[in-house]
Order: structure tokens, then sequence, then C-alpha cells
């Protein structure tokens, strides 16, 4: 088919713009980009290969290889895995159809560093090779389709693309960067190779690049006629936790998060027994934008023996734990794993299970920590995730107690709107003879704050939980007690302060015999006057007054009858 020239869509050209200018600095991003689709690209092989082993042709070991040309001053990413078709090539190098696209625009602050955090986490990938290039050439064909079929797309990253058809004998994709004015320190196998090193190392397929040698006559490099495999080259999971380094665990973060900043904290073991797999999971710092989107891609990707299954396996882990990040590798369950399967499937469900409490044991750590540091972390991961963490009060049964004592509180003890009172705090602080925990809702901290509900509570001493999220009062209706102690809301109209009114009578009754003889004595003074004298607790203000018997007229109805002249 003849060229094609066409329009990029108007938020890409926006994206673009953005990127370059907000990412410069951390420019070399591109490459990791650019190396993570390929891996993609071969984790969507091995995947289709599944079905229809053809699919390699006659090149079944997937690699990527990174080369660079001084005199064409390009560098390019070579792979064999998936490729494109021509229309794959025009939709996905063309438009974002990504759902969060409104809420990303809508997020930007023209800070920055601040966009270009949140950029990382959108994942711009593909167009993150403008940064450094003003062209960009992608050849490809999509494996199952003859060379015929081949596809051509280049760009300067303006306004538009040009695609055509070509012949292309090899499967996969070639993306070759024609780099900007200035951008010739790239030109350079060392460069490449470091920055590959430090953004790639994970990647689970060998990253080739030509081997360079020291020419002692000519004094200088020298390209060999072989590669050399320029990274690990195993998938970062699989290897033992010692050979790791925490700086490989959060450069796999990152690659799998497109978040910017490390982690708080991870967990990574090899679970045995009635199902196995290799879990590892990440705590993010901070919450995409997107978390609270309906379609939020959950963060799990799931591989059977290695070989990538899908992103997003949702079945994986309860919706309240979905801000966890991380890698699932079942060794049980069938290669032609679908989604409908996972539904049904024995070895998801005990997955799901085990994944769910490494994650809360993962949170638990933190909460319980002693550092001032892990503290702190626990403050942050509350502030950006606690919400979500709170569904699980009523989402998750088995789990409840343990959710419960993650969830943390404003309340009527510290003078603060933000959340850091637990519910071991709470009962710890609970009077001798409180039985129950008690709360406020209301839509803000000031408004729960001054509830007049809270009056006669201040009086007495007794904490109140000043619940303001929007999600309590749903989780509150599943969770009705901690640790044998029910939670009662201040604001039903059954309010039972039992057992705290009978500590009060009994204060009463103390004083009522240390004021005995005085009593006694005023009885004495007014015996004509007055028919008893008796102690109050009724009054607040006043040191005294004058009440009526049981039975018996009360003051204003007798002044009345005496001056009606009776
Ligand atoms: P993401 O990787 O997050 O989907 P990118 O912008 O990095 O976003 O890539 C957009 C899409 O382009 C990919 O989802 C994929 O479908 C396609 N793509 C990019 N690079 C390649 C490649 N090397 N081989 C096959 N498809 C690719
Ligand atoms: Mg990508």
């Amino acid at each position: 088919m003849a060229q094609e020239t066409m329009s990029f869509q108007a938020e890409v050209k926006q994206l673009l713009q953005l990127m370059i200018h907000s990412l410069y600095s951390n420019k070399e991003i591109f490459l990791r980009e650019l190396i993570s689709n390929a891996s993609d690209a071969a984790d969507k092989l091995r995947f289709e290969a599944i079905a229809d082993s053809a699919l390699f042709e006659t090149d079944p070991n997937l690699r990527i290889r990174v080369a660079f040309d001084k005199a064409a001053r390009t560098v390019t990413i070579d792979d064999n895995g998936i490729g494109m078709s021509r229309e794959e090539t025009i939709s996905h190098l063309g438009t974002i159809a990504r759902s969060g696209t409104k809420e990303f625009f809508s997020k930007l602050s023209g800070d920055q560093q601040k966009d270009a955090a949140l950029i990382g986490q959108f994942g711009v990938g593909f167009y993150s090779g403008f940064i450094v290039a003003d062209k960009i050439t992608v050849e490809t064909r999509r494996a199952g389709l003859p060379a015929s079929e081949g596809v051509r797309w280049v760009s300067a990253g303006e306004g538009d693309f040009v695609v055509e058809t070509i012949e292309r004998a090899q499967r996969g994709t070639t993306i070759t960067l024609h780099l900007r004015e200035d951008e010739d320190e790239l030109l350079s196998a060392y460069r490449l190779k470091s920055i590959i090193q430090k953004y790639s190392d994970h990647v689970a397929l060998p990253i080739l690049m030509q081997k360079e040698e020291w020419d002692q006559e000519k004094g200088e490099m020298v390209a060999k006629d072989e590669d050399e495999t320029v990274n690990q080259a195993s998938a970062l999971w699989t290897r033992p936790k010692n050979d790791i380094t925490e700086e490989q665990y959060k450069q796999f973060y990152q690659h799998l998060s497109h978040d910017h900043q490390d982690p708080l904290t991870w967990t990574h073991n090899r679970v045995e027994g009635r199902s196995e797999y290799t879990q590892l999971l990440y705590v993010p710092a901070h919450a995409p934008f997107d978390l609270w989107n309906r379609d939020h891609r959950a963060g799990l990707k799931l591989y059977v023996k290695r070989v990538f299954i899908m992103d997003d396996a949702e079945q994986l882990l309860p919706m309240y734990l979905r801000f966890i990040k991380g890698v699932v590798d079942s060794s049980d369950l069938p290669l032609n794993v679908s989604r409908e399967i996972l539904q049904e499937s024995r070895d998801v469900k005990a997955i799901r299970e085990g994944v769910t409490k490494r994650a809360l044991s993962m949170l638990e750590e933190l909460a319980n920590a002693e550092s001032d540091e892990d503290k702190a972390k626990y403050a942050g991961f509350w502030k950006e995730f606690g919400q979500v963490l709170k569904e699980g009060l009523g989402e998750d049964f088995a789990n409840r107690e343990r959710i419960a004592k993650l969830v943390r509180f404003a309340s009527t003890h510290n003078d603060s709107p933000e959340q850091t009172v637990s519910l071991a705090d709470y009962v710890a602080r609970m009077k001798p003879e409180q039985s129950k925990i008690y709360y406020v809702t209301a839509d803000t901290w000031q408004a729960a704050k001054n509830s007049p509900h809270l009056e006669v509570f201040r009086k007495k001493g007794v904490e109140v939980l000043l619940l303001t999220d929007r999600v309590d009062e749903w989780a509150l209706s599943y969770f009705t007690e901690f640790d044998g102690k029910p939670l009662a809301s201040v604001a039903r109209g059954d309010l039972d302060l039992g057992a705290l009114n009978d500590e009060e009578k009994k204060a009463q009754e103390e004083i009522g015999e240390t004021m005995k003889p005085l009593v006694e004595k005023m009885k004495e003074a007014l015996k004509d006057k007055a028919k008893d004298v008796r102690l109050t607790f009724r009054l607040t203000d006043s040191p005294s007054c004058l009440v009526a018997d049981d039975g018996e007229m009360s003051g204003y109805l007798q002044r009345m009858l005496k001056a009606a002249g009776q």
C-alpha cells in the first residue's frame, strides 16, 4: 500500500510537547522505555506461540539488540518479538487509547518536576524517544504475516506520521532514533551500556550489543564481529534474594510501575506447598493519579513458569489492595490460562489468599516498626492509600481483624485531622468501665470535632474517633467490633453510656459521704424554712436551688396560687 500521512491524536501532540520539555533532564529513560517495549513484544510472542508455535518462524531465540551508527547519528533498538501489523502500528503509535488521558491532563500542575513524575506514571513509553530524536523510524512485521506485510512508520514527533507497507524478512520491530543536534554523547558503546545496566539490567531477555575491544595499534576501541550480552538477562524475581541488590529491586519497581520514585517497601519470596509460586510485591510511595478510576489497572503481572501471561491480573489481589505492584510467577497454572479460567481456578484462589496475607504482613511490618523512618513511611502510606485499605474492612471477612489493626483514624485525643490513631491505641486509652468504641461521622474533620454529640463524651473524658472519609460509614456497617468491643456511633438515639454513668454515680456517692456532715448542719440551721437539704449534681453554674418534693406543687405553681389569693 502507498504512503499514507496521518495526524496524531490531539492529546498525543500535547503529550509529546510536554514530554520533550519536562523530561529533558531525565532523558536517558527513553532507552528503558524502548527496551521495555521490546521485552513486552517478546513476552507477547511467547504467549501467542503457546497456541501456535509456527509464530517463532526460524528464529526462536528471543533477544533485543541495541546498536549505534556514528556516521548516520542514529541509535537502533531491534527486537524479534511479536511485531505490529499496519493497523496496529497506526493505532498503537498514533493514538493514546487510554482511559486515564483526561485525568492525566487535568492533573498537570505546570511544575516541571511534578509533571515529569506524572508523565512517568502515565507511562508514555514509546514517545519518550522524541526527547533525544528529532525523527524516529519504526520498521516492523507482525509474527505470522508474510514478508510483504512489513510496515514503516516515520515521524518527526510534531503533527503527523507517515506509514507505508514494505518488504521485511525479519519478524519483530526495529526502532531507529535520528538523534537531535546535541545528543552525540549517545553514540558511544560505553554510554549506552551504562544506561542499559542502570535501567534495564533486570530485563529477562538478553540485550545484545556489538563487542568492542581496545586496539593497541590504532589506540582506540574497535568494534568486533561478535555480540555480547550487556545485562543480567534473567528475570529478577527468579534470582535468589541474596543476589539482588536494593538498587536492582528499586529499578525493577520503576520498570513495573513507571513510577520515578522509590517504593516504600517490598517483599520477595517463593511459596511452596499446595500451590507453588514466586511473589515480588511492592508498596508504592505515592498513589497513581488514576487510583480512583473504575478501570484503574491493578498492579500485578502474572507469569507462568517465567512466561508472561497478563498484566492487571485482578483475580490475584482483592480490590482493597489494588495499589500493590508486583509479579506473581506460578508453577502450577496452565500456560494457556485465560481470565475466565483464572476466575474459576483453585490455584488462583490459593495464590490470591497467599498474596493477600503477604501484602498485609508487609504493611504490618511497616506499621509496627520501631524506627522513626519506618513509622514515617507508614504514615505516608496511610495518607496515600488508607482510604483504599479501609475498603477491606467491608470486603475481606477472613482478614478483617488484621486490616482493622492497620487502620488509622483521627480522634478527639489529638487535636489534628491527621489519621494516626489505631484502634489498639484507642482501646488502651479506654476508661476502665467503658465497654464501647465511640465514633462520630461527618463530612469534614471540623464538623466532626464540633459535633454537639461529643459534649457529653468530652465531659466524661471519653475519646471519640472522628470519621470523615467517604468509605467510613460503609466500612463500619460491616465492621462492628474490635477486640471484643462494639463500635458505637455517638449519634445513635439509644446511646448507652451505661457503665460510665455508674462510674459517675459511684464518684457522686463518695462525694455524698464526705459532704454528709455539712448537709446535716444546714438541715439543722434551716429546719423551719426547708423540709430537707440535699446534695445535687444537676447544677453546673449556680451554688444551690429550691426544688419541690415529688408529688408536691412546684415553686412556680405555689407562687401563682398565692398571688391569686388562695
Ligand atoms: P505501553 O508500553 O505502556 O503500552 P508505549 O507507548 O511504550 O506504551 O507503547 C505503545 C504500544 O506500542 C505498545 O503497547 C505496543 O502495542 C506497541 N509497541 C511499542 N513498541 C513495540 C515493539 N517493539 N514491538 C511491538 N509493539 C510495540
Ligand atoms: Mg512501553
